[in-house]
């Protein structure tokens, strides 16, 4: 006796992207392309897993993504032998800095690269936030800045002008530099020590790990001894500020709207100086649409020559969210024209006119298989098409094909029926396509 199958379904949080919207995340990954190629960024696709210690060093042993949110696994049979540990990853910018040293790509040019696809992390699932979801990632490797910062920044708002989003804000922040965070941390540790029994079990346990985040705290009890903590801005020497102000300056210029957000310090630890995230509020809890700054340490931190670079990240589906919020997006058409055929000769004969077509770069659908001319018309109509060619026992015998208009632009009549010879079939076709 067989044993039924027990039926298997997609892991909590990760989607099946099917074709009634593949096609919008296709329009929406075009567009991005585009985009990204007006400011001469160039793609690079490095491998989903890499190995563990990638992420832990460069993200930060003390984040979300780290401590809790990564899928790890191992491949050796030992266990325990963490240079084996493998992870999806959770995010580009590892990946990227990796290749980037590797292959020495930094070696005689600055480097402007994108990525776009999955990435992994284990959250608790909710509206627009999932357990594969997808990124575009965009890296300025080799770049001190502040133009270049800025340019990122200015690049962001002409994207959601081209996609139409008028309220998706910025918030800025400066990071500074290690030194000054340093001078900072000792601060906010002593204010910290000083309110130990605000803190939650987070807070007591990042006290010393990393302070700066115990302030990103969505705690309501927290949030008095939060705001009233020693501000970083306040640490941060000339060069930082120079280089903040520059970009303020230039966001200005550009006409730019942000606000300031001294408690903006983002949850993976690369970053220095600029911080930046693009928010709504239209989709709800999870209302940051992009986020991104500086890592100037990162390159060497992995091991490479010192290099400064910048970059952010974007959420695919937030933002195929958001341009999709109070719009009725209408599915293009699968083909121009749709091959109806009666008859195993017709069958054959339509396959050979079909190839003719699409060497006339015409996108064809040749119906499959057998069924009455009803059910085909069905299928040819749900397709899209503006035509239906039409072969029947008739039209093999004489040469000719039928052609059928399907639809027509609004207030124009629908070309009538004919039939005409093989000879002028893709003429006809073109008129009505
Ligand atoms: P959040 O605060 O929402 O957790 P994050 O700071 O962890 O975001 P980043 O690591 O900066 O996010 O990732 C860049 C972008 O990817 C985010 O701005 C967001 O749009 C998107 N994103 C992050 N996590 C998820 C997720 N689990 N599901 C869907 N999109 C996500
Ligand atoms: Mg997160």
């Amino acid at each position: 006796m067989t044993k039924t199958f027990q039926k298997v379904s997609a892991i909590r949080g990760m989607n099946d992207i099917l074709p009634a919207e593949s096609w919008l995340w296709e329009n929406l990954e075009a567009t991005i392309r585009q985009w990204l190629a007006q400011y001469g960024y160039n793609n690079i696709r490095t491998p989903i897993l890499e190995q563990t210690r990638l992420f832990a060093r460069g993200i930060g042993e003390v984040t979300d993504i780290v401590e809790k949110e990564m899928y790890t696994f191992s491949m050796s049979k030992d266990k325990t032998d963490i240079g084996e540990m493998l992870t999806m990853r959770p995010e580009f910018t590892a990946g990227i800095v990796r290749a980037v040293i590797e292959h020495n790509l930094l070696y005689d040019a600055p480097q402007r690269l994108f990525s776009i696809g999955p990435v992994f992390r284990h959250e608790r699932p909710q509206k627009g936030r999932y357990r594969q979801f997808h990124q575009v990632s965009v890296e300025a490797m080799g770049y001190a800045g502040p133009d270049i910062d800025a340019e990122q920044i200015i690049m962001l708002a002409r994207l959601w002008k081209i996609l139409g989003l008028t309220d998706v804000r910025l918030e800025l922040n400066s990071l500074g530099q290690p030194e000054e965070r340093q001078a900072h941390r000792e601060a906010l540790v002593a204010h910290l020590e000083k309110h130990k029994e605000l803190l939650d079990e987070d807070g007591l346990r990042r006290m010393y790990s990393n302070p700066l985040r115990v302030l990103d705290t969505k705690n309501p009890a927290m949030q008095d001894m939060a705001n009233n903590a020693p501000k970083l801005f306040d640490f941060l020497k000339e060069e930082s500020l120079a280089h903040f102000n520059e970009i303020r300056a230039r966001l200005d210029e550009a006409g730019i709207v942000y606000t300031i957000n001294p408690r903006l310090v983002r949850g993976l630890d690369y970053y220095n100086l600029t911080v930046f995230e693009w928010v709504t509020d239209r989709l709800g809890a999870q209302g940051t649409v992009c986020g991104g700054g500086r890592y100037d340490g990162l390159l060497s931190l992995l091991g490479g020559k010192p290099a400064p670079a910048i970059g952010f990240g974007i959420g695919i589906e937030r933002l195929l969210a958001l341009v999709l919020q109070d719009k009725e997006l209408v599915k293009p058409a699968e083909c121009d024209v749709y091959f109806i055929h009666q008859g195993p000769e017709a069958s054959r004969h339509a396959q050979v006119l079909a190839e003719q077509c699409r060497d006339e770069g015409i996108r064809v659908i040749v119906h499959a298989g057998a069924a009455s001319f009803k059910a085909q018309f069905k299928r040819a109509d749900s397709s899209g098409a503006q035509v239906a060619a039409i072969l029947g026992e008739d039209e093999v015998k004489n040469g000719t094909i039928g052609i059928k208009s399907l639809r027509a632009a609004e207030g124009v009549n629908i070309a009538p029926q004919v039939t005409v010879p093989l000879a002028t079939f893709i003429n006809e076709l073109k008129n009505r396509i």
